[in-house]
């Protein structure tokens, strides 16, 4: 045998092996489903944070597979509206912008990729739908700012399933116009608490639980964030070529802005509990990719002294914006070692296409 072909033999040996050693991932069958996590400002620090006040565990433990981001945008500290955009669109952009690249053009999002391939597609955030975050996934607008703007570009998607709160952009706006009668007449059932989308027999729904943002989880959210992700995979489930789902823990970000150490870790743990819920319907029908990672860091949070056992954490904080910091990337499933290793925000976006299976080529 030639040496050229001894190396295509060890090659293909290499690849089989590989590719049976890991029994949920048959090499290149693409993933049926794909959730996709943002803790919003979520650094290692902030994960810490949330696993003291858990008394030293949490959900994301369960998660092997782990690498780092790079999150810088055009700028070496990101906003949310750039970071949510790298990981939408896989381009790079200034920072407030929302789907649109460095140049203001429209890039098509993972979520508008999965709809155009026949997937059922969610949101579920703890901020409101028309926040930066989940903006970024539906919407096309040079500024994170224009909420009644971002607002209308849900009707111009076939979305199957957003919660989160932003009723007052659908509903209380300057045009006087009634987005919620127009999502009506689009089929969409409107739920304003939880009960009413745990009615529903199925899709499509936009559960707009709050006039503005959701309240925080020390104001009494409570599990709604886990409950909403439930409801979401429950209805997204039902199509049955797959889903791609979004999920914010929105308010980690806050915390950090507010340098409110209790703020940041309540809303640590809050958002490790719906992991906790991804990964128990992920484990069970071993065809879903999960992916939790965060936009950036906030507040340049440091740890500097607690107690496991009573939760008690020394916070210091070095300022009340975003850090240029990498962010840690969990990911559980098949395709989910292609996630190792430190990669650049946008490379994320890709990675999820390829494990969709879908052909950026057209
Ligand atoms: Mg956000
Ligand atoms: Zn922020």
């Amino acid at each position: 045998m030639k040496k050229a072909n001894w190396i295509f033999t060890l090659l293909l040996l290499s690849s089989l092996i590989s590719g049976f050693s890991n029994p949920l991932t048959k090499a290149g069958k693409p993933v049926r489903n794909v959730i996709l996590m943002i803790g919003d400002g979520m650094g290692t620090s902030e994960i810490y944070a949330g696993l003291t006040l858990n008394h030293g565990h949490l959900n994301l433990e369960r998660m092997k597979n782990i690498g780092f981001s790079k999150t810088h945008s055009t700028s070496y500290v990101t906003d949310s509206g750039a970071g949510g955009t790298a990981l939408a669109t896989g381009h790079k952009t200034y920072n407030g912008a929302i789907g649109v690249d460095a140049a203001g053009n429209p890039v098509k999002t993972i979520l508008e990729w999965a709809e155009e391939k026949g997937r059922a597609t969610g949101l579920v955030v703890t901020c409101a739908v028309t926040h930066a975050t989940p903006a970024t996934f539906i919407s096309h607008q040079a500024s994170r700012n224009d909420y009644e703007i971002i607002a209308a570009d849900f009707l111009k998607t076939d979305i199957d399933v957003f919660i989160g709160g932003g009723l007052n952009h659908f509903q209380k706006r300057k045009d006087g116009v009634d987005l919620t009668t127009k999502l009506r007449d689009k089929g969409y059932a409107i739920a304003h608490n939880l009960d009413e989308i745990k009615a529903l027999k199925h899709g499509p729904v936009a559960g707009l639980l709050d006039t503005l943002h959701e309240p925080r989880w020390l104001d009494g959210r409570g599990d709604r964030l886990t409950e909403s992700v439930h409801e979401a995979i429950r209805l997204l489930s039902m199509d049955k070529d797959g889903f791609f789902l979004m999920v914010e823990g929105s308010q980690i970000d806050w915390g950090g802005h507010a340098n409110d150490i209790n703020y940041i870790a309540t809303e640590m743990v809050d958002f490790d509990k719906a992991i906790g819920e991804v990964l128990d319907f992920a484990e069970k029908n071993g065809e879903t990719l999960v992916i939790v990672t965060a936009d950036h860091e906030t507040g340049g949070l440091s740890l500097n002294g607690g107690n496991l056992e009573t939760g008690e954490i020394q916070a210091g904080f070095t300022l009340k914006d975003h850090t240029g910091v990498m962010v840690p990337v969990f990911s559980f499933g098949p395709y989910s070692e292609k996630f190792t290793g430190i990669q650049e925000n946008t490379a994320i976006f890709y990675k999820m296409l390829d494990a969709f299976g879908f052909n950026t080529k057209k």
